[in-house]
Protein backbone atom coordinates (compact mmCIF):
# COMPACT_ATOMS: atom_id res chain seq x y z
CA UNK A 1 0.00 0.00 0.00
CA UNK A 2 1.29 3.53 -0.37
CA UNK A 3 0.47 6.97 1.08
CA UNK A 4 -2.28 8.75 0.35
CA UNK A 5 -1.71 11.19 -2.42
CA UNK A 6 -2.22 15.05 -2.90
CA UNK A 7 -3.09 16.95 -5.62
CA UNK A 8 -0.15 17.39 -8.66
CA UNK A 9 1.42 21.11 -8.03
CA UNK A 10 1.00 21.47 -11.36
CA UNK A 11 -2.58 20.28 -12.16
CA UNK A 12 -4.73 22.91 -13.72
CA UNK A 13 -8.20 23.28 -11.96
CA UNK A 14 -11.17 24.11 -13.54
CA UNK A 15 -13.19 25.78 -10.97
CA UNK A 16 -10.90 26.75 -8.51
CA UNK A 17 -11.37 28.05 -5.01
CA UNK A 18 -12.38 30.96 -3.61
CA UNK A 19 -10.45 32.29 -0.37
CA UNK A 20 -13.49 32.28 1.33
CA UNK A 21 -13.80 28.50 1.15
CA UNK A 22 -10.65 27.70 3.02
CA UNK A 23 -11.80 29.84 5.82
CA UNK A 24 -14.25 27.59 7.78
CA UNK A 25 -17.53 29.28 9.56
CA UNK A 26 -16.12 28.27 12.44
CA UNK A 27 -12.37 30.45 11.94
CA UNK A 28 -12.22 32.95 14.94
CA UNK A 29 -11.04 35.21 12.16
CA UNK A 30 -14.36 35.60 11.22
CA UNK A 31 -15.24 37.02 14.32
CA UNK A 32 -12.23 39.59 13.68
CA UNK A 33 -14.23 40.73 10.76
CA UNK A 34 -17.30 40.55 11.86
CA UNK A 35 -16.12 43.37 14.39
CA UNK A 36 -14.00 45.43 12.83
CA UNK A 37 -16.94 45.66 10.40
CA UNK A 38 -19.39 47.36 13.04
CA UNK A 39 -17.14 49.40 13.98
CA UNK A 40 -17.10 54.02 12.43
CA UNK A 41 -13.63 54.37 12.08
CA UNK A 42 -14.06 57.52 11.73
CA UNK A 43 -15.87 58.27 14.78
CA UNK A 44 -13.02 56.35 16.77
CA UNK A 45 -10.83 58.59 15.41
CA UNK A 46 -8.57 56.86 12.96
CA UNK A 47 -6.44 58.48 10.53
CA UNK A 48 -8.16 57.74 7.60
CA UNK A 49 -11.37 56.90 9.26
CA UNK A 50 -13.01 58.17 6.55
CA UNK A 51 -11.72 57.86 2.60
CA UNK A 52 -9.81 60.96 1.31
CA UNK A 53 -11.54 62.06 -1.48
CA UNK A 54 -8.78 62.71 -3.49
CA UNK A 55 -5.05 61.55 -3.60
CA UNK A 56 -3.55 57.92 -3.47
CA UNK A 57 -5.32 55.60 -1.48
CA UNK A 58 -4.61 54.48 1.48
CA UNK A 59 -5.67 50.70 3.32
CA UNK A 60 -8.69 51.05 4.99
CA UNK A 61 -8.41 50.92 9.00
CA UNK A 62 -10.94 48.38 9.15
CA UNK A 63 -8.22 45.94 7.45
CA UNK A 64 -5.51 47.08 9.18
CA UNK A 65 -7.31 46.72 12.76
CA UNK A 66 -8.29 43.67 11.93
CA UNK A 67 -4.71 42.89 10.80
CA UNK A 68 -3.33 43.55 14.30
CA UNK A 69 -6.23 41.79 16.56
CA UNK A 70 -5.52 38.22 14.26
CA UNK A 71 -1.87 39.33 14.70
CA UNK A 72 -1.91 39.28 18.97
CA UNK A 73 -4.32 36.43 18.66
CA UNK A 74 -2.21 34.31 16.80
CA UNK A 75 1.61 35.26 18.82
CA UNK A 76 2.72 37.66 15.47
CA UNK A 77 2.86 40.82 17.10
CA UNK A 78 5.73 42.75 14.94
CA UNK A 79 4.86 44.66 12.04
CA UNK A 80 7.58 42.74 10.19
CA UNK A 81 6.11 39.19 10.88
CA UNK A 82 2.40 40.96 10.11
CA UNK A 83 4.05 41.44 7.18
CA UNK A 84 5.14 37.99 5.64
CA UNK A 85 1.44 36.40 6.92
CA UNK A 86 0.10 39.11 4.60
CA UNK A 87 1.33 37.07 2.08
CA UNK A 88 1.75 33.21 2.73
CA UNK A 89 -1.20 32.94 5.43
CA UNK A 90 -4.56 32.07 3.98
CA UNK A 91 -6.38 33.37 6.91
CA UNK A 92 -4.47 37.01 6.92
CA UNK A 93 -5.26 36.63 2.82
CA UNK A 94 -8.60 36.16 3.46
CA UNK A 95 -9.34 39.23 6.54
CA UNK A 96 -7.14 41.61 4.72
CA UNK A 97 -8.76 40.96 1.06
CA UNK A 98 -5.49 39.98 -0.44
CA UNK A 99 -3.53 43.33 0.18
CA UNK A 100 -0.13 42.91 1.39
CA UNK A 101 0.88 46.17 3.12
CA UNK A 102 5.00 46.29 4.29
CA UNK A 103 5.94 46.57 7.28
CA UNK A 104 6.87 50.27 7.95
CA UNK A 105 2.60 50.57 6.99
CA UNK A 106 1.71 48.23 9.40
CA UNK A 107 3.94 50.02 11.85
CA UNK A 108 2.46 53.58 11.01
CA UNK A 109 -0.76 52.24 11.59
CA UNK A 110 -0.16 51.08 15.28
CA UNK A 111 1.90 54.41 15.88
CA UNK A 112 -0.58 56.78 14.66
CA UNK A 113 -3.65 55.50 16.04
CA UNK A 114 -2.81 54.61 19.21
CA UNK A 115 -5.71 55.86 21.03
CA UNK A 116 -8.37 55.04 18.36
CA UNK A 117 -6.79 51.41 19.13
CA UNK A 118 -7.70 51.67 22.64
CA UNK A 119 -11.25 52.76 22.07
CA UNK A 120 -11.66 49.79 19.94
CA UNK A 121 -11.00 47.72 22.77
CA UNK A 122 -13.70 49.66 24.92
CA UNK A 123 -15.88 49.36 22.06
CA UNK A 124 -15.85 45.70 22.39
CA UNK A 125 -16.27 46.03 26.10
CA UNK A 126 -19.46 47.09 25.63
CA UNK A 127 -20.62 44.69 23.02
CA UNK A 128 -19.83 42.55 25.69
CA UNK A 129 -21.82 44.41 28.24
CA UNK A 130 -24.82 44.27 26.06
CA UNK A 131 -24.72 40.59 24.98
CA UNK A 132 -24.54 40.34 28.78
CA UNK A 133 -21.16 38.57 29.12
CA UNK A 134 -19.65 40.93 31.87
CA UNK A 135 -21.72 39.92 35.34
CA UNK A 136 -20.85 43.68 37.14
CA UNK A 137 -21.22 42.70 40.49
CA UNK A 138 -17.86 41.39 41.88
CA UNK A 139 -14.61 42.14 39.84
CA UNK A 140 -10.63 40.78 40.66
CA UNK A 141 -7.81 43.38 40.71
CA UNK A 142 -4.30 42.32 39.71
CA UNK A 143 -1.02 43.20 38.93
CA UNK A 144 1.56 41.42 37.16
CA UNK A 145 5.03 42.35 35.86
CA UNK A 146 6.06 42.70 31.51
CA UNK A 147 9.36 42.60 30.59
CA UNK A 148 10.08 45.69 29.30
CA UNK A 149 12.81 46.36 26.27
CA UNK A 150 15.42 47.05 28.28
CA UNK A 151 18.26 44.32 29.87
CA UNK A 152 19.45 44.19 33.14
CA UNK A 153 22.71 45.69 32.43
CA UNK A 154 20.70 48.61 31.34
CA UNK A 155 19.36 49.66 34.46
CA UNK A 156 21.04 51.37 37.02
CA UNK A 157 20.30 52.63 40.91
CA UNK A 158 22.80 54.92 42.65
CA UNK A 159 24.84 51.94 44.68
CA UNK A 160 25.06 50.22 41.23
CA UNK A 161 26.78 53.03 39.50
CA UNK A 162 29.09 53.67 42.89
CA UNK A 163 29.90 50.57 42.80
CA UNK A 164 31.08 50.48 39.47
CA UNK A 165 32.85 54.11 39.46
CA UNK A 166 34.84 53.04 42.85
CA UNK A 167 36.01 49.49 40.85
CA UNK A 168 36.53 51.48 37.59
CA UNK A 169 38.53 54.04 40.02
CA UNK A 170 40.79 51.00 41.50
CA UNK A 171 41.54 49.84 38.09
CA UNK A 172 42.49 52.71 37.03
CA UNK A 173 45.10 52.97 39.85
CA UNK A 174 46.50 49.51 39.75
CA UNK A 175 47.23 50.54 35.63
CA UNK A 176 49.10 54.02 36.48
CA UNK A 177 50.82 51.96 39.25
CA UNK A 178 52.39 49.20 36.42
CA UNK A 179 52.48 51.56 33.54
CA UNK A 180 55.36 53.27 36.56
CA UNK A 181 56.75 50.00 37.31
CA UNK A 182 57.19 48.91 33.55
CA UNK A 183 59.04 52.40 33.00
CA UNK A 184 61.32 52.31 36.49
CA UNK A 185 62.19 48.35 35.89
CA UNK A 186 62.56 48.44 32.42
CA UNK A 187 61.42 44.62 31.91
CA UNK A 188 62.92 43.14 28.95
CA UNK A 189 59.51 41.17 28.26
CA UNK A 190 56.79 42.81 30.41
CA UNK A 191 53.47 41.31 29.99
CA UNK A 192 52.17 44.85 28.27
CA UNK A 193 53.64 47.41 26.90
CA UNK A 194 53.31 50.91 27.69
CA UNK A 195 51.51 51.53 24.82
CA UNK A 196 49.11 48.77 25.41
CA UNK A 197 48.28 49.71 29.52
CA UNK A 198 48.16 53.69 28.01
CA UNK A 199 45.52 52.69 25.66
CA UNK A 200 43.46 49.92 28.38
CA UNK A 201 43.84 52.94 30.57
CA UNK A 202 42.20 55.55 28.75
CA UNK A 203 39.17 53.08 27.95
CA UNK A 204 38.94 52.76 31.66
CA UNK A 205 39.02 56.42 32.11
CA UNK A 206 36.27 56.65 29.28
CA UNK A 207 33.90 54.64 31.23
CA UNK A 208 34.45 56.23 34.82
CA UNK A 209 33.53 59.40 33.22
CA UNK A 210 30.80 58.01 31.26
CA UNK A 211 29.32 56.01 34.46
CA UNK A 212 30.02 59.78 36.07
CA UNK A 213 27.71 61.32 34.16
CA UNK A 214 24.74 58.42 34.34
CA UNK A 215 25.38 59.16 38.23
CA UNK A 216 24.54 62.71 37.75
CA UNK A 217 21.84 62.57 35.48
CA UNK A 218 20.11 59.98 38.27
CA UNK A 219 20.87 62.74 40.75
CA UNK A 220 19.24 65.34 38.92
CA UNK A 221 15.84 63.51 37.29
CA UNK A 222 15.25 62.55 41.41
CA UNK A 223 14.32 58.68 40.25
CA UNK A 224 15.58 55.93 42.18
CA UNK A 225 16.52 54.18 39.33
CA UNK A 226 17.76 54.56 35.39
CA UNK A 227 17.07 53.07 32.40
CA UNK A 228 18.87 53.71 29.22
CA UNK A 229 16.93 51.57 26.45
CA UNK A 230 13.71 52.34 27.70
CA UNK A 231 13.76 55.31 30.10
CA UNK A 232 10.49 54.74 31.61
CA UNK A 233 10.80 51.24 33.15
CA UNK A 234 12.20 50.28 36.25
CA UNK A 235 13.82 46.91 38.17
CA UNK A 236 10.86 44.93 39.75
CA UNK A 237 10.62 42.12 42.21
CA UNK A 238 8.81 39.21 39.83
CA UNK A 239 6.69 36.81 40.52
CA UNK A 240 9.19 33.73 40.35
CA UNK A 241 11.22 35.53 42.68
CA UNK A 242 13.80 37.21 40.49
CA UNK A 243 14.32 40.61 39.46
CA UNK A 244 13.55 42.39 35.81
CA UNK A 245 13.26 45.38 34.20
CA UNK A 246 9.43 45.95 33.29
CA UNK A 247 6.23 47.55 33.66
CA UNK A 248 3.73 46.71 36.10
CA UNK A 249 0.58 45.55 34.69
CA UNK A 250 -2.75 46.33 36.11
CA UNK A 251 -6.22 44.29 35.80
CA UNK A 252 -9.58 44.20 36.83
CA UNK A 253 -10.83 41.16 35.61
CA UNK A 254 -15.29 40.68 35.70
CA UNK A 255 -16.58 37.70 37.75
CA UNK A 256 -18.73 36.58 35.65
CA UNK A 257 -16.64 35.08 32.32
CA UNK A 258 -13.26 36.22 33.97
CA UNK A 259 -13.19 39.45 30.97
CA UNK A 260 -10.61 42.17 31.38
CA UNK A 261 -13.10 45.15 32.13
CA UNK A 262 -10.14 47.84 32.38
CA UNK A 263 -6.22 48.48 32.63
CA UNK A 264 -3.20 50.15 33.42
CA UNK A 265 0.00 50.10 32.71
CA UNK A 266 2.51 51.53 35.62
CA UNK A 267 6.25 51.96 36.64
CA UNK A 268 5.62 51.51 40.12
CA UNK A 269 7.21 48.32 41.49
CA UNK A 270 4.26 47.18 43.54
CA UNK A 271 0.29 46.86 43.67
CA UNK A 272 0.11 49.05 47.17
CA UNK A 273 -1.83 52.10 46.73
CA UNK A 274 -3.28 50.65 43.37
CA UNK A 275 -6.81 49.47 44.75
CA UNK A 276 -9.00 52.56 44.47
CA UNK A 277 -7.40 53.75 41.37
CA UNK A 278 -7.83 50.52 39.70
CA UNK A 279 -11.16 49.72 41.73
CA UNK A 280 -12.73 53.13 40.22
CA UNK A 281 -11.37 52.76 36.41
CA UNK A 282 -13.17 49.19 37.39
CA UNK A 283 -16.69 50.77 38.13
CA UNK A 284 -16.69 53.15 35.79
CA UNK A 285 -15.66 51.08 33.03
CA UNK A 286 -18.45 48.37 33.55
CA UNK A 287 -21.00 51.17 34.40
CA UNK A 288 -21.92 50.43 38.06
CA UNK A 289 -23.13 52.13 40.33
CA UNK A 290 -21.65 49.51 43.20
CA UNK A 291 -18.84 46.95 42.66
CA UNK A 292 -17.19 44.58 44.90
CA UNK A 293 -13.60 44.40 44.60
CA UNK A 294 -11.48 41.03 44.91
CA UNK A 295 -7.63 41.69 45.86
CA UNK A 296 -4.25 40.27 47.23
CA UNK A 297 -2.61 40.96 50.32
CA UNK A 298 -0.09 43.66 48.41
CA UNK A 299 -2.89 45.76 47.97
CA UNK A 300 -3.70 46.80 51.46
CA UNK A 301 -3.64 50.32 52.46
CA UNK A 302 -5.66 51.92 54.93
CA UNK A 303 -6.95 54.86 52.78
CA UNK A 304 -7.62 53.45 49.23
CA UNK A 305 -10.09 50.52 51.38
CA UNK A 306 -11.38 53.89 52.50
CA UNK A 307 -11.26 55.62 49.24
CA UNK A 308 -12.74 52.47 47.79
CA UNK A 309 -15.40 53.21 50.32
CA UNK A 310 -16.53 56.26 49.71
CA UNK A 311 -16.92 55.64 46.50
CA UNK A 312 -19.20 52.81 46.57
CA UNK A 313 -16.74 49.94 45.83
CA UNK A 314 -16.60 47.11 48.45
CA UNK A 315 -13.15 45.50 49.09
CA UNK A 316 -12.34 42.34 50.34
CA UNK A 317 -8.61 41.54 50.69
CA UNK A 318 -6.67 39.89 53.75
CA UNK A 319 -5.39 42.22 56.47
CA UNK A 320 -1.69 42.25 57.36
CA UNK A 321 -0.62 39.69 60.45
CA UNK A 322 -0.45 42.08 63.19
CA UNK A 323 3.57 43.27 63.77
CA UNK A 324 3.51 42.63 67.96
CA UNK A 325 2.72 38.76 67.35
CA UNK A 326 6.14 38.80 65.30
CA UNK A 327 7.51 40.69 68.30
CA UNK A 328 6.38 38.12 70.78
CA UNK A 329 3.88 40.34 72.88
CA UNK A 330 0.21 39.94 72.70
CA UNK A 331 -1.14 41.05 69.23
CA UNK A 332 -4.03 43.88 68.91
CA UNK A 333 -7.01 41.93 68.48
CA UNK A 334 -6.63 40.73 72.29
CA UNK A 335 -7.25 43.96 72.92
CA UNK A 336 -11.30 44.87 73.13
CA UNK A 337 -12.25 48.05 72.04
CA UNK A 338 -15.18 49.92 73.18
CA UNK A 339 -16.56 52.75 70.74
CA UNK A 340 -18.85 54.56 73.35
CA UNK A 341 -16.52 54.63 75.93
CA UNK A 342 -13.71 55.22 73.08
CA UNK A 343 -10.89 52.90 75.30
CA UNK A 344 -9.45 49.06 75.30
CA UNK A 345 -9.36 46.82 77.82
CA UNK A 346 -6.43 44.57 77.60
CA UNK A 347 -6.45 40.94 78.72
CA UNK A 348 -5.73 41.91 82.73
CA UNK A 349 -8.95 43.50 82.38
CA UNK A 350 -7.30 47.53 82.51
CA UNK A 351 -8.69 49.91 80.53
CA UNK A 352 -6.39 51.90 78.06
CA UNK A 353 -7.51 55.17 77.07
CA UNK A 354 -7.15 57.89 74.86
CA UNK A 355 -4.01 60.04 75.11
CA UNK A 356 -2.57 61.25 72.34
CA UNK A 357 -2.58 61.47 68.60
CA UNK A 358 0.53 60.94 65.86
CA UNK A 359 0.82 60.73 62.38
CA UNK A 360 2.50 58.44 60.39
CA UNK A 361 2.99 57.11 57.17
CA UNK A 362 0.00 59.60 55.99
CA UNK A 363 -2.16 58.01 58.34
CA UNK A 364 -3.05 60.20 61.97
CA UNK A 365 -3.61 57.31 65.03
CA UNK A 366 -4.83 57.79 68.50
CA UNK A 367 -2.68 56.57 71.41
CA UNK A 368 -4.32 54.64 73.93
CA UNK A 369 -1.84 53.88 77.40
CA UNK A 370 -3.20 52.69 80.87
CA UNK A 371 -0.98 53.28 84.27
CA UNK A 372 -1.61 49.85 85.30
CA UNK A 373 1.22 48.24 83.03
CA UNK A 374 4.04 48.96 85.56
CA UNK A 375 2.69 46.59 88.26
CA UNK A 376 0.98 43.84 86.18
CA UNK A 377 2.23 40.23 86.04
CA UNK A 378 1.67 39.67 81.67
CA UNK A 379 3.60 42.46 81.04
CA UNK A 380 6.60 39.90 79.72
CA UNK A 381 4.13 38.56 77.38
CA UNK A 382 2.31 42.04 76.93
CA UNK A 383 5.51 44.62 76.05
CA UNK A 384 8.76 45.19 75.35
CA UNK A 385 8.89 48.84 76.18
CA UNK A 386 9.32 50.03 79.63
CA UNK A 387 6.70 52.63 79.59
CA UNK A 388 3.82 50.35 79.04
CA UNK A 389 2.06 48.91 76.43
CA UNK A 390 0.67 51.21 73.64
CA UNK A 391 -1.85 50.26 71.42
CA UNK A 392 -2.51 52.75 68.43
CA UNK A 393 -5.70 52.88 66.31
CA UNK A 394 -5.80 54.77 62.75
CA UNK A 395 -8.68 57.24 62.99
CA UNK A 396 -10.41 55.67 60.65
CA UNK A 397 -10.04 51.93 61.84
CA UNK A 398 -13.65 51.31 61.53
CA UNK A 399 -12.61 50.99 57.50
CA UNK A 400 -10.13 48.01 58.71
CA UNK A 401 -12.86 46.61 60.92
CA UNK A 402 -15.47 46.44 58.61
CA UNK A 403 -13.30 44.48 55.70
CA UNK A 404 -12.22 42.28 58.83
CA UNK A 405 -15.82 41.34 59.27
CA UNK A 406 -16.36 41.09 55.69
CA UNK A 407 -13.64 38.82 55.35
CA UNK A 408 -14.90 36.45 57.99
CA UNK A 409 -18.03 36.26 56.55
CA UNK A 410 -17.17 35.33 52.98
CA UNK A 411 -13.87 32.93 54.01
CA UNK A 412 -13.65 31.82 49.90
CA UNK A 413 -13.72 35.18 48.82
CA UNK A 414 -9.65 34.92 48.40
CA UNK A 415 -9.73 31.48 46.91
CA UNK A 416 -12.21 32.89 44.14
CA UNK A 417 -9.95 35.87 43.18
CA UNK A 418 -7.18 33.89 42.89
CA UNK A 419 -9.49 31.93 39.96
CA UNK A 420 -10.50 35.03 38.71
CA UNK A 421 -7.51 37.18 38.49
CA UNK A 422 -4.78 34.94 37.61
CA UNK A 423 -6.74 33.49 34.56
CA UNK A 424 -5.59 36.40 31.93
CA UNK A 425 -2.20 37.04 33.14
CA UNK A 426 -1.90 32.77 32.55
CA UNK A 427 -3.51 33.28 29.54
CA UNK A 428 -1.49 36.24 28.13
CA UNK A 429 1.74 35.04 29.55
CA UNK A 430 2.01 31.27 28.53
CA UNK A 431 -0.60 30.63 25.31
CA UNK A 432 -0.73 34.16 23.62
CA UNK A 433 2.87 34.51 24.46
CA UNK A 434 3.18 38.21 25.44
CA UNK A 435 4.28 38.49 28.93
CA UNK A 436 6.67 41.00 27.47
CA UNK A 437 6.56 44.06 25.39
CA UNK A 438 7.94 44.99 21.73
CA UNK A 439 7.66 48.98 22.28
CA UNK A 440 9.18 51.51 24.76
CA UNK A 441 7.57 54.28 27.16
CA UNK A 442 5.02 53.76 29.26
CA UNK A 443 2.45 55.72 26.50
CA UNK A 444 3.31 53.06 23.40
CA UNK A 445 3.44 49.67 25.72
CA UNK A 446 -0.31 51.11 26.96
CA UNK A 447 -1.37 50.76 23.32
CA UNK A 448 0.00 47.69 22.86
CA UNK A 449 -1.46 46.31 25.77
CA UNK A 450 -4.64 47.25 24.63
CA UNK A 451 -4.49 45.05 21.75
CA UNK A 452 -3.40 42.07 24.03
CA UNK A 453 -6.55 42.83 26.22
CA UNK A 454 -8.69 42.86 23.16
CA UNK A 455 -7.20 40.01 21.79
CA UNK A 456 -7.52 37.94 25.07
CA UNK A 457 -11.45 39.30 25.81
CA UNK A 458 -11.82 38.29 22.24
CA UNK A 459 -10.76 34.72 23.05
CA UNK A 460 -12.53 34.41 25.80
CA UNK A 461 -15.59 35.57 24.26
CA UNK A 462 -15.18 32.48 21.33
CA UNK A 463 -14.62 29.69 23.86
CA UNK A 464 -17.88 31.33 26.01
CA UNK A 465 -19.99 31.63 22.68
CA UNK A 466 -18.68 30.09 19.89
CA UNK A 467 -17.48 31.82 16.20
CA UNK A 468 -20.66 31.35 14.72
CA UNK A 469 -22.70 32.78 17.30
CA UNK A 470 -20.51 36.00 18.12
CA UNK A 471 -20.89 36.60 14.05
CA UNK A 472 -24.62 35.93 13.86
CA UNK A 473 -25.22 38.58 17.08
CA UNK A 474 -22.82 41.30 15.36
CA UNK A 475 -24.14 41.46 12.02
CA UNK A 476 -27.53 41.72 13.98
CA UNK A 477 -26.32 44.90 15.65
CA UNK A 478 -25.07 46.63 12.36
CA UNK A 479 -28.89 45.77 10.20
CA UNK A 480 -31.36 48.56 10.32
CA UNK A 481 -33.36 50.51 7.90
CA UNK A 482 -30.48 52.87 7.17
CA UNK A 483 -28.17 50.28 6.21
CA UNK A 484 -30.82 48.42 3.77
CA UNK A 485 -31.68 51.81 2.03
CA UNK A 486 -27.84 53.23 1.93
CA UNK A 487 -27.17 49.50 0.34
CA UNK A 488 -29.83 49.55 -2.47
CA UNK A 489 -28.98 53.17 -3.40
CA UNK A 490 -25.32 52.04 -3.51
CA UNK A 491 -26.45 49.01 -5.54
CA UNK A 492 -28.45 50.66 -8.41
CA UNK A 493 -25.54 53.65 -8.71
CA UNK A 494 -23.28 50.67 -9.41
CA UNK A 495 -25.72 49.27 -11.86
CA UNK A 496 -26.03 53.18 -13.46
CA UNK A 497 -22.09 53.58 -13.76
CA UNK A 498 -20.92 50.30 -14.67
CA UNK A 499 -23.29 51.26 -17.54
CA UNK A 500 -22.49 54.38 -18.62
CA UNK A 501 -18.42 52.77 -18.45
CA UNK A 502 -19.85 50.13 -20.96
CA UNK A 503 -20.70 52.42 -23.38
CA UNK A 504 -17.62 54.27 -22.74
CA UNK A 505 -15.48 51.09 -23.47
CA UNK A 506 -17.51 49.74 -26.07
CA UNK A 507 -16.62 52.95 -28.34
CA UNK A 508 -13.28 52.81 -26.71
CA UNK A 509 -13.11 48.94 -28.15
CA UNK A 510 -10.69 49.09 -24.60
CA UNK A 511 -10.70 45.00 -23.60
CA UNK A 512 -9.76 45.41 -19.90
CA UNK A 513 -13.53 46.04 -18.90
CA UNK A 514 -13.31 42.31 -16.59
CA UNK A 515 -10.17 43.32 -15.20
CA UNK A 516 -11.38 46.86 -14.53
CA UNK A 517 -14.66 45.55 -13.06
CA UNK A 518 -12.55 43.24 -10.62
CA UNK A 519 -10.38 46.08 -9.78
CA UNK A 520 -13.69 48.63 -8.97
CA UNK A 521 -14.61 45.64 -6.48
CA UNK A 522 -11.38 45.66 -4.28
CA UNK A 523 -10.91 49.37 -4.71
CA UNK A 524 -14.17 50.90 -4.09
CA UNK A 525 -15.58 47.93 -1.30
CA UNK A 526 -18.29 46.25 -3.65
CA UNK A 527 -18.25 43.44 -1.57
CA UNK A 528 -19.11 45.05 1.43
CA UNK A 529 -21.68 46.63 -0.24
CA UNK A 530 -23.03 43.88 -1.50
CA UNK A 531 -23.03 42.23 1.72
CA UNK A 532 -23.80 45.32 3.60
CA UNK A 533 -25.48 43.73 6.75
CA UNK A 534 -22.25 43.65 8.59
CA UNK A 535 -21.49 47.26 7.40
CA UNK A 536 -21.76 50.48 9.18
CA UNK A 537 -23.65 53.88 7.49
CA UNK A 538 -20.41 56.19 7.33
CA UNK A 539 -18.10 53.08 5.52
CA UNK A 540 -20.78 52.40 3.15
CA UNK A 541 -21.16 56.34 2.66
CA UNK A 542 -16.97 56.14 1.85
CA UNK A 543 -17.13 53.51 -0.16
CA UNK A 544 -20.04 55.27 -2.51
CA UNK A 545 -17.29 58.33 -2.91
CA UNK A 546 -15.34 56.16 -3.20
CA UNK A 547 -16.71 54.12 -6.13
CA UNK A 548 -18.02 57.57 -7.71
CA UNK A 549 -14.50 59.49 -7.61
CA UNK A 550 -12.62 55.95 -9.10
CA UNK A 551 -15.14 55.43 -11.78
CA UNK A 552 -15.54 59.21 -12.79
CA UNK A 553 -12.00 58.87 -13.08
CA UNK A 554 -11.51 55.70 -15.45
CA UNK A 555 -14.24 57.31 -17.84
CA UNK A 556 -12.34 60.07 -18.15
CA UNK A 557 -8.77 58.59 -18.68
CA UNK A 558 -10.22 56.19 -21.08
CA UNK A 559 -11.89 58.84 -23.02
CA UNK A 560 -9.20 60.75 -23.47
CA UNK A 561 -7.29 57.49 -24.77
CA UNK A 562 -10.45 57.29 -27.65
CA UNK A 563 -10.09 60.51 -28.27
CA UNK A 564 -6.56 60.95 -29.13
CA UNK A 565 -6.83 57.23 -30.91
CA UNK A 566 -9.33 58.44 -33.09
CA UNK A 567 -7.39 62.25 -33.47
CA UNK A 568 -3.97 59.99 -34.56
CA UNK A 569 -6.56 57.40 -37.37
CA UNK A 570 -7.40 60.79 -38.60
CA UNK A 571 -4.35 62.15 -39.12
CA UNK A 572 -2.83 59.14 -40.61
CA UNK A 573 -5.48 58.75 -42.81
S1 LIG B 1 1.05 45.09 80.40
FE1 LIG B 1 -0.44 46.68 80.53
S2 LIG B 1 -1.71 46.48 78.78
FE2 LIG B 1 -0.53 44.59 78.98
S3 LIG B 1 -1.84 43.21 80.07
FE3 LIG B 1 -0.62 44.24 81.53
S4 LIG B 1 -1.80 46.04 82.15
FE4 LIG B 1 -2.67 45.25 80.32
Amino acid sequence: MGYIKGRDRDQQVLFPKAIDDYVSESNPVRVIEAFTGMLDFKELGFERGEAAATGRPGYDPRLMMGLYIWGHLNQMRSSRKLEKECGRNLEVIWLMEDLRPDFKTIADFRKDNGQSIRQVMVKFRLWCMGEGLYGREIASIDGSKFEAVNSRDRNYNEDKLNRIIEHERERVEKYLKEIEETDQEEKDDPEKSVEELEKALATMKERVARNEELLRQLKESGESQLSLTDKESRLMKTNNGGHEVSFNVQMVVDAENKLIAEYEVTNEGNDRGQLANMAKKGKEALQVDKLKVLADRGYYDGNTIKECEEAGITPYLPTPASSAEAKGVYAADRFSYDEKRDLYTCPEGKELTFRTKEKMRKKEYKIYRTDGCLTCPLRAQCTKSKSGRKIRRWVDQAVVDRLKKRMQEHPDSMKKRKGMAEHPFGTIKRAMNQGYFLMKGIKKVTIEMSLTVLAYNIKRVISVLGVEEIVKSMRGTASSKDLTLFSRLIRSLRTILISIYEIAHRKAQYSILPLLKEDFYRHAGFHTVSTADGTDKSRLKAGLKTLTLFLCGQIRIKTAIFCKQQTEMIKDK
